[in-house]
């Protein structure tokens, strides 16, 4: 009888899979499948299978079937200069359904325009942001916290979805899980901010290997690169990867990036210019929206940031 799973890591030439729960039922360990030769596959080419991969598994216990994926979050090859090539990235993991952008309120400080530039990476690859505001317990003083409060309020407004939490005292631990449960996500965020904190708050013993380059199989750089997923016992999973920082961005385009930022949409189409930049042009509504305050000021110049350094061809980074 064949039975679906999902991919939570590949190993040479089979994966380990976590085959669905009959309703129920628990989650089962995970089994160890081999790809059954002439594996039938919904992407073009050779079977070539990344963590997050939909299944059906024979019943040998060996792949028979992948089914056609839902998304893909991708990463340039680091040796792939000509950037935007289809043929140069690598799928880090597929079927990922959320991106949980987990900063601190304090050490390290938060800056909005790494988060800003995380949100254009989200929409980009059409995951769902979550936007985790950590470390709450560190700003007490209650000027501080209204002023935290009013800046998460910016994002809140866009639409976004976002949490206060603290890993040390549990706020927002509940809301976080509820948020995890049944879907994939993707944890980003700088080294400190406490992803591994909130995940172990979340489930005790969760661990990822975010930052930690790994390179114990000695196969180079792809078996560094090649991500994992953690599986949860409520359901869902927490896509491990190692470098997750750098993903995703490179592509954006300068003129795709007004579609990135939400907020601008209510004033989209009225410009004075059509192929306004929203950067310098007279009669430009962005930029009045953003001086009247109906788009944040921030958030505007995290747009203008963003559109400079894709105009100079930067490397991707969060800086
Ligand atoms: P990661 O690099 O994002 O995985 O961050 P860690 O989870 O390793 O946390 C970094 C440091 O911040 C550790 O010393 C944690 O104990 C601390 N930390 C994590 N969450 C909190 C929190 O909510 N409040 C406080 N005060 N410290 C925290
Ligand atoms: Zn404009």
């Amino acid at each position: 009888m064949e039975r679906e799973g999902t991919v939570i890591r590949v190993e040479g030439a089979s994966c380990l899979v976590q085959l669905d729960a009959p309703p129920g039922e628990g989650a089962a360990p995970p089994l160890r499948c081999p790809i059954r030769r002439g594996a039938r596959s919904a992407e073009q080419g050779p079977v070539r299978l990344a963590a997050g991969d939909r299944v059906r598994v024979d019943g040998d216990g060996a792949i028979a079937e992948v089914l056609a994926r839902r998304s893909k979050l991708v990463r340039r090859r680091p040796e792939a200069h000509d950037r935007g090539s289809r043929a140069r990235e690598d799928v880090v993991a597929a079927n990922v359904d959320q991106l949980a952008i987990v900063v601190a309120a304090r050490d390290p400080a938060w800056e909005p325009r790494f988060v800003d530039r995380l949100l254009v990476a989200a929409e980009k690859g059409a995951l769902a942001p979550l936007l985790v505001l950590n470390k709450v317990d560190l700003v007490r003083e209650p000027a501080a916290r209204a002023a935290l409060e009013r800046d998460v309020e910016i994002y809140r407004k866009v639409g976004y979805a976002t949490l206060l939490a603290s890993a040390r005292e549990g706020d927002g631990v509940g809301a976080l899980a509820l948020a995890l449960r049944g879907r994939t996500t993707v944890f980003a965020g700088p080294s400190g901010a406490g992803k591994s904190s909130l995940l172990n708050a979340v489930e005790p013993g969760l661990r990822l290997r975010t930052g930690e380059v790994s390179a114990t199989s000695g196969k180079g750089k792809h078996t560094t690169s090649a991500a994992s997923l953690l599986p949860l016992a409520a359901g869902g999973f927490v896509v491990d990867t190692p470098g997750v920082r750098e993903f995703g961005f490179y592509d954006v385009h300068e003129q795709e990036l007004p579609f990135l930022f939400p907020d601008f949409a209510p004033f989209r189409g009225r410009c004075r210019y059509p192929d306004c930049s929203h950067t310098h042009e007279p009669g430009c509504a962005v930029r009045a929206a953003a001086a009247a305050g109906e788009i944040a000021p921030a958030r505007y110049a995290s747009y203008v940031r963003i559109r400079e350094s894709i105009a100079a061809g930067a490397a991707p980074d969060h800086s």
